[in-house]
């Protein structure tokens, strides 16, 4: 749901990238369409006997199913498609024969490796064009995207002018870490990465404006903001409202989100304005105590922390991995080249890594989907909590909340509890409207796991 959040092709990019994009801002993909707002049960006997906290119309359930299948499908088939594309410019040498031509073409060592690099981002960019294009059609189809295609693919273009501003230098120096230090390359590489990940996590809302809008919430929202202001004031929370920002979603989407991004000088909260604009105030404060969550629990942080850890592993494990490919095919692939430079110190040979790196992270997506739910779920409990006391019915405003998310995302009811865990960032949309439903701590003058009352 956000834009690039399948920049697969480069692990290089990955890793700057998922936490550019990615990680370090939380979608919180609860949004409130602009229809009946699934209400409570005994208010809503417009369903019929549904016991579900979370449930579509008919033909609403049905396009839910079927766009279900699909998201999986493309899901599968660009991640497999991202390990054919590096398996391909290997086994048919390609890599290699852009490597002797940018020798060819370049003197300087670092300019013919920004050269390979960048054509090779160029290539992965286009290879993923044709599931990217369907993916966005798909959207287009269900009425979710309403972006046309010139403004679509102008943001391709802007994301890979960033691939290759950030990316291709990145991918330069990494593969300088395995030609000088053959053996604790990994090592190197995973120290290098801490400080750059960090990096694009405070970059990150500075570049987000390249592809949409933002505006103080304040200027178009006074009041809703003084609401905010309430719920600022139950959490402590610091999010002043200079740090309240409204993004144009709705120029290209119909879908309803709000976000946290950043960290330090940074960070912030933004909401989309198709969300502000079709959800009830009360379901925006729980979006909002829901994202104040993420903040006062510490998620990004965390977050990051778990990634710092997770890499260290990840990366010493590939280099085995990798190691073990340049072994097997690093002659069939020409990896060492004419210098009789280390297979995986070439810059074909980087690709090698590149592929490793491409299937440890799709092996382990369904653990970081894992630690990602578990926040997410957490920020949920917060986000009831939060608006305790300042809407009339917690439970019903966060169950109409997430009716309106599931609606406007057009999500599966039901989805298959393998797919929720393998893909799912956040709960299915009906696991956490019926946690909102039954979650009431304070029913025998108890409270919360977060607040005192
Ligand atoms: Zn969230």
């Amino acid at each position: 749901m956000n834009f690039a959040r399948r920049m697969l092709p480069a692990f290089c990019v990955a890793v700057l990238f998922t936490s550019l994009i990615g990680l370090s801002s939380l979608p919180c993909s609860a949004q409130l369409a602009p229809s009946q707002p699934a209400p409570a049960s005994t208010a809503a006997p417009a369903q019929p006997a549904s016991t579900q906290a979370y449930s579509l119309p008919p033909d609403k359930l049905a396009k839910a199913i079927t766009l279900s299948h699909i998201r999986t499908a493309l899901d599968i088939a660009g991640s497999l498609w991202g390990l054919a594309v590096l398996w391909i410019l290997l086994a048919t040498r390609w890599a290699a024969d852009l490597a002797a031509w940018a020798e060819r073409l370049l003197r300087r060592r670092w300019m013919q490796g920004l050269l390979f690099f960048a054509v090779f981002l160029v290539i992965t960019t286009l290879a993923g064009l044709p599931l990217d294009a369907i993916g966005h059609a798909v959207s287009r189809h269900y009425g979710i995207s309403v972006q046309g295609w010139g403004s679509w693919t102008g943001d391709l273009a802007k994301s890979l002018g960033l691939s290759l501003l950030f990316g291709a230098p990145v991918l330069l120096l990494f593969n300088w870490l395995v030609r000088v230090s053959p053996r604790r390359y990994w090592l190197w590489i995973w120290l290098v990465s801490l400080p750059l990940i960090l990096i694009s996590v405070l970059a990150s809302p500075l570049l987000e404006p390249i592809f949409n809008k933002f505006e103080p919430l304040i200027k178009t929202h006074p009041a809703l903001v003084a609401r905010l202001e309430t719920v600022v004031a139950r959490t402590g929370t610091k999010i002043a409202p200079d740090r309240m920002f409204l993004m144009k979603a709705s120029e290209k989407s119909n879908g309803l989100n709000a976000y946290v991004t950043g960290i330090g000088a940074t960070k912030r909260f933004v909401m989309w304005d198709t969300a502000t604009d079709r959800l009830p105030d009360d379901e925006v404060l729980f979006i909002f105590g829901h994202e104040s969550g993420h903040y006062v629990l510490n998620h990004i942080p965390k977050e990051l922390a778990g990634m710092a850890a997770g890499l260290f592993f990840v990366f010493w494990g590939s280099a085995a991995f990798a190691g073990w490919l340049a072994r097997r095919f690093g002659a069939r692939w020409q990896l060492s080249g004419p210098d009789g430079i280390a297979p995986l110190a070439s810059r074909q040979g980087f690709l090698v890594l590149l592929f490793a790196l491409s299937a440890a992270s799709l092996i382990l997506q369904p653990a970081g989907n894992s630690f990602s739910r578990h926040f997410e779920h957490e920020a949920d409990v917060y986000g009831q909590e939060a608006i305790h006391g300042l809407v009339a019915d917690p439970q019903k405003t966060a169950m109409g909340a997430f009716n309106h998310l599931g609606e406007a995302w057009l999500e599966d009811p039901n989805p298959s509890p393998f797919i929720e865990f393998w893909e799912y960032s956040h709960p299915s949309v009906q696991t956490r409207a019926n946690f909102a439903l039954h979650y009431d701590p304070w029913a025998n003058g108890g409270h919360g796991r977060f607040f005192d009352k």
